[in-house]
């Protein structure tokens, strides 16, 4: 299988999964792994979120002299969610990566994506053992547009990367809505607001639930999905998004 593999880099030499050079040349140690298909240049290039930052959304202060706290936002609207922890910025190559991945099909790149989620998520979390891995749910139709749910496949990485346990069915968008890109804060919490449904209560009753997202730009959706969530009696409730879109 190895050298059959081999055989395949000489024939198709890989490419970058974000920049789509040839890797042969530029390879990047990725954590003792140097198989994670990102040059080093593009591994570079990821703008990582550093606190001061505010740990219920995520959101980083672009002041670099306080501390972490809670947003304005978050004080006075105190989200249903309890921590989103986000690893890069929504800009540059990354942001190319995941409009290819969502719009243009290029599916192969929700491995190497949800492998920089996945190491996030390891270190993000103390201890995710007993967590449910979520992703956040697209609606049949826009799933039959797309032809796949770019969060699951996030999701299914994080879990297959940290041996946790994924649940795509009990939570379920069951209104169709149009794309919260454009759209104000307040029309935003418009368009999604009782867009999920929890279907089987019984089995997330007191779980820990991780929600797993591409992108977060206001937290509308993932607050939405926690509100549901938590009536249906879900303990708590952490986001996961692979970038959050702006500072504060
Ligand atoms: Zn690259
Ligand atoms: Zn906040």
């Amino acid at each position: 299988m190895h050298t059959f593999s081999r055989l395949l880099d000489i024939i198709y030499p890989p490419r970058c999964h974000i920049c789509e050079e040839f890797l042969s040349c530029n390879k990047n140690e990725f954590e003792d792994d140097d198989s994670l298909p990102i040059c080093i240049s593009c591994l570079h290039d990821l703008t990582e979120i550093t606190p001061p930052l505010c740990p219920v959304c995520g959101i980083f202060f672009k002041s670099r002299t306080e501390e972490s706290h809670m947003c304005e936002d978050c004080l006075r609207k105190n989200p249903f969610y309890d921590a989103t922890g986000a690893p890069y910025l929504y800009e540059g190559g990354l942001m190319t990566a995941i409009q290819r991945l969502k719009y243009r099909g290029k599916v192969h790149l929700a491995d190497s994506l949800g492998r920089l989620l996945a190491s996030f998520t390891r270190k993000w979390l103390e201890n995710g053992n007993d967590c449910l891995i979520m992703p956040v749910p697209l609606h049949p139709k826009r799933l039959r547009e797309r032809g796949f749910n770019q969060s699951l496949l996030l999701a299914k990485s994080v879990c297959s990367l940290l041996d946790m346990e994924l649940d795509f069915l009990s939570l379920r968008r069951v209104r169709y809505t149009q794309p919260q890109t454009g759209l104000s804060r307040s029309e935003r919490r418009k368009n999604v607001r009782r867009a999920f449904e929890v279907h089987d209560k019984a089995g997330i009753k007191k779980q820990t639930i991780i929600l797993v997202d591409d992108v977060a730009t206001t937290g509308t959706t993932l607050n939405e999905c926690a509100r549901v969530l938590k009536r249906a009696g879900c303990k708590k409730v952490f986001c996961v998004v692979l970038a959050r879109t702006h500072g504060t």
